[in-house]
């Protein structure tokens, strides 16, 4: 304690302890004692319900007894909780005076404990994800009156030590032992609430701003990779690990734009809805302006009832996809960013190439015009409700949209021009084949017929949702979107 304020907090929670913090006795010479060496490691996986499984794991030595193994209750479960609670399992056993060294898996974890921990400790904990986890720890080291040293996994680590403590983690991912772990801290190393001495209304601000805005997207990063896992394994009947989700965002085949999208997606990287209502005099902008509802990114893409632009471009979709297979799945925010890994397969279990391909181009391509026309119409718009896109507007340029990207398909399967990039013909006719304009007159193969279009173009009279598409037997003129429905309308 510096000053008199330093022992004065806000926001504590109820309990106060009346025992003085005390450490264990110093051993005289501490260099004699004997020194523990823990290597502790960690996983982090979803597992097939959709549900996060953190497991961690503390290996001392060849067939020693306190070598340990688990995995931590659900709620407790994030990425690095695995390897904190073997931490705190091995401070809490370990004796207080003796010196201990861990060599743990994720140099991330030192940072937590050694800079992060007395600043969030300062700042009351607010918020702070794994927070149960660390005040225990702090409070066992805090207890310790022997040097703890921590370090990361390196070249000076012993293989043996890295390969025994996976393999620690991986006997108990097959044979799993949940372990309810305590993480209530003794009443007198609990502290809570923010330090009054440093809650100047700028570092409150600064401090929670930076701890929110962190912890808000590592948390709409796990949501929206549970939200991935779930909904691909819906389609593809199989849940991608999280390098697959992140890999499938990054294939050449999706435009460069929408990659950017869909990563920015999934690191929860747009500041929408949530993260403006925590910001004073800025709640408002967290307000979907249709219809009165948190603004995210779900909100936008596949829930806002009074989003003309959401309700339309998925029925253009739908009506697109239903002209050659029959149903088109329910799109849910997880869809948009798993659809690159949506596998149709038929009934012998043979993936089914170009049904994926088209359900993954609908999918990005409507999702990411969806964000477009919400950003023109609060950004250049100004939210001005007169200026809105007309429901004409919203389908020609949907059609506009998928009509470039299959002219894109049919020049990208030049070879002599794009090599070893250039697309397989088969695939792209696969992708397209029946969902054509006036397919009966196409030859067989028409990559290089000119003027192919999807088979919804917009009509003259667009009366009702559904006006503007076009039966499948109509056979009209093969003619542009732009001749048939002139834009500005
Ligand atoms: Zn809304």
């Amino acid at each position: 304690m510096t000053t008199i304020e330093d022992g004065f907090r806000a926001f504590t929670s109820p309990i106060h302890s009346t025992v003085p913090a005390h450490q264990s006795r110093a051993q005289n010479n501490e260099a004699d004692t004997e020194k523990t060496l823990v290597t502790i490691g960690g996983t982090y996986q979803i597992n097939n319900n959709g549900e996060p499984v953190a497991t961690g794991a503390a290996w001392y030595g060849p067939d020693d007894d306190r070598n340990i193994a688990f995995q931590l209750p659900n709620d407790l479960a994030t990425p690095e909780a695995g390897e904190l609670a073997a931490i705190l399992e091995t401070a809490r056993t370990a004796p207080k005076n003796a010196r201990m060294e861990l060599s743990i898996k994720t140099l991330k974890i030192i940072k937590l404990l050694t800079k992060d921990a007395p600043r969030l400790e300062q700042l009351g904990w607010i918020q702070a994800p794994n927070a149960k986890l660390i005040k225990a720890i702090m409070a066992e080291l805090h207890e310790r009156s022997a040097t703890t040293t921590l370090q990361a996994w390196g070249t000076n680590t012993p293989k043996r030590n890295i390969d025994e403590t996976e393999h620690l983690i991986s006997n108990n991912t097959e044979n799993p032992k949940t372990y309810n772990i305590h993480t209530k801290v003794k009443d007198e190393f609990n502290t809570s609430g923010l330090l009054m001495s440093r809650g100047t209304q700028r570092l409150f601000y600064k401090g929670i701003g930076r701890i929110n805005h962190g912890y808000h997207k590592r948390r709409l990063t796990r949501m929206a990779l549970a939200m991935t896992h779930h909904t691909v394994r819906e389609i593809s009947l199989e849940t991608p690990s999280e390098a697959q989700i992140w890999k499938s965002i990054r294939n050449k085949d999706i435009p460069r734009g929408i990659r950017g999208f869909l990563w920015k997606n999934l690191h929860g990287a747009y500041r929408l809805g949530e993260f403006w209502q925590n910001i004073p005099n800025y709640e408002h902008r967290g307000t979907c302006r249709l219809c009165g509802g948190i603004e995210s990114m779900e909100h936008i893409l596949v829930e806002c009832e009074d989003s003309p632009a959401r309700k339309l471009i998925w029925e253009l979709a739908e009506k697109l996809w239903c002209r050659r297979e029959d149903a088109w799945p329910n799109i849910r925010f997880g869809t948009i960013l798993g659809c690159n890994l949506a596998h149709f397969t038929d009934t012998k279990k043979k993936r089914l190439e170009g049904k994926s391909r088209l359900f993954s181009i609908l999918t990005y391509e409507s999702a990411h015009l969806i964000w477009k026309l919400r950003c023109e119409r609060v950004i250049k718009f100004n939210n001005e409700e007169d200026k809105f896109h007309s429901k004409n507007k919203i389908c020609n340029r949907w059609i506009s949209i998928i009509n470039r990207r299959l002219k894109y398909n049919k020049l990208l399967t030049n070879a002599s021009r794009y090599g070893e990039k250039a697309l397989r013909e088969s695939l792209v006719l696969r992708t397209w084949s029946g969902v054509l304009l006036d397919e009966d007159d196409l030859p067989d193969n028409w990559i290089r017929t000119a003027g192919v279009l999807v088979g919804i173009s917009a009509s003259r009279s667009v009366m009702g949702s559904f006006g503007y598409l076009r039966g499948k037997e109509s056979h009209t003129a093969k003619h542009g979107v732009h001749k048939a429905f002139p834009l500005g309308n």
